[in-house]
C-alpha cells in the first residue's frame, strides 16, 4: 500500500492511498485500503490516518478511523498510532509475529505520527521545502 496524508497552509487536510493487495489473495478478496475508515480516514477538524500490512487485521479494528478517534480524545499521532498497534497486538491468540500493520497519521496542527508492528516501516514527510526520512518505531525487535 501507498499511503498519502496532506495538510495544506490553510490547515484542511487530504489523503489517499492505493493498493496492489496482498500477494496469494482469495480472488475476490477486498482489503483494507478501499474501505473508508479502515485503511484510510480523514475528519478535517481532527486529522487523518492511512494503514498499510495485512488488511484484515486493520479492518477488523476499524484502524484508521480508530487512530482518528484517539487524537479527537486528545492522543498525539504518534500515540494514536502506538495505541491502534496495540489493539491489534493484544487481542487473544494474535498471529502478530508472522504479519505487519502499520499507520501514519497527522493532525489538524500538523504534526505527525507513525508506528509499526515490525521494523522497516518507512515514511517521507514533506514540509519547508524538505524531506525527511523516517523510520516507524516498531513492537517486534
Ligand atoms: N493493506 C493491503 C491489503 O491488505 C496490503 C498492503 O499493505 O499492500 O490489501
Amino acid at each position: 500500500t501507498i499511503g498519502m496524508l496532506a495538510i495544506d497552509k490553510n490547515g484542511d487536510i487530504s489523503g489517499a492511498c492505493t493498493t496492489s493487495g496482498l500477494a496469494y489473495k482469495m480472488g475476490g478478496r477486498v482489503g483494507d485500503s478501499p474501505i473508508i475508515g479502515a485503511g484510510l480516514f480523514i475528519d478535517n477538524e481532527i486529522g487523518g490516518c492511512v494503514a498499510t500490512g495485512l488488511g484484515e487485521e486493520v479492518v477488523k479494528t476499524v484502524g484508521s478511523f480508530l487512530v482518528v478517534e484517539l487524537m479527537r480524545q486528545g492522543k498525539t499521532p504518534q500515540e494514536a498510532c502506538e495505541e491502534a498497534i496495540k489493539r491489534i497486538i493484544k487481542k487473544p491468540n494474535s498471529d502478530y509475529k508472522n504479519f505487519q500493520v502499520g499507520y501514519i497519521a497527522v493532525n489538524k496542527a500538523g504534526e505527525t505520527g507513525s508506528f509499526a508492528i515490525h521494523q522497516w516501516f518507512s515514511s517521507t514527510k514533506y514540509q519547508d521545502g524538505k524531506n525527511e526520512n523516517i523510520q516507524a518505531d516498531f513492537i517486534v525487535k
